[in-house]
């Protein structure tokens, strides 16, 4: 069994920039369907017992278990998703100092964020990631794929399925993203 995990706020509390309706749909509704997936799926497998990461690895690229791997890497992203707000804030002082030193200044990681929020055709997530060379970097991922089967430490997800913004801003991926900067308090 995986863990529907707790939202860390309020469901109001990204207001204005995410709505109370779009977290009732998007982390009751949408998180909650794959969780449950995931438990079907692999209720009485040998999956049964495994964490969550370990149920990427080890259903990655194996075609039997694609349903699996789609669900779980969606569970996964999502509770990396609801724990990147305000991950920014909790930087510390090196943390900060590598973001100058891989992308020249803050702004810049900022700007990078939205324009692979923009470029990611479809449904997909964007990741601030540690890349195996201990380098940060931006990794744009399409549908339900994690940087863990890259060997990348994700730091903080942006969620650029429509789900995540449609109620709030229709169309307009790029206001959301910039919302998002704001919530991650980058
Ligand atoms: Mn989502």
């Amino acid at each position: 069994m995986i863990e529907f995990m707790n939202l860390p706020f309020k469901e109001n509390e990204l207001e204005p920039f995410i709505s109370e309706e779009t977290i009732k749909f998007h982390y009751s509704k949408h998180h909650r369907a794959y969780v449950e997936k995931v438990n079907e799926l692999i209720k009485g497998t040998e999956f049964d017992n495994m964490t969550l990461e370990d149920i990427i690895l080890k259903t990655f690229e194996k075609p039997e278990f694609r349903t699996l791997y789609n669900n779980a890497g969606q569970v996964y992203n999502h509770n990396l998703y609801w724990h990147s707000m305000g991950v920014g804030a909790k930087f510390d002082d090196e943390m900060n100092a590598r973001i100058v030193e891989d992308f020249g200044c803050k702004e810049n990681l900022h700007k990078k964020l939205v324009e692979e929020a923009l470029k990611v055709f479809g449904s997909g997530w964007v990741f601030l990631v540690e890349n195996m060379d201990g380098k940060l970097e931006i990794m744009p991922m399409p549908n339900g794929e994690t940087p863990l089967v890259k060997n990348c430490k994700p730091i903080l997800t942006i969620d650029v399925w429509e789900h995540a913004y449609y109620i709030d801003y229709q169309n307009r991926r790029k206001d959301y993203a910039e919302g998002m900067i704001t919530l991650l308090q980058l």
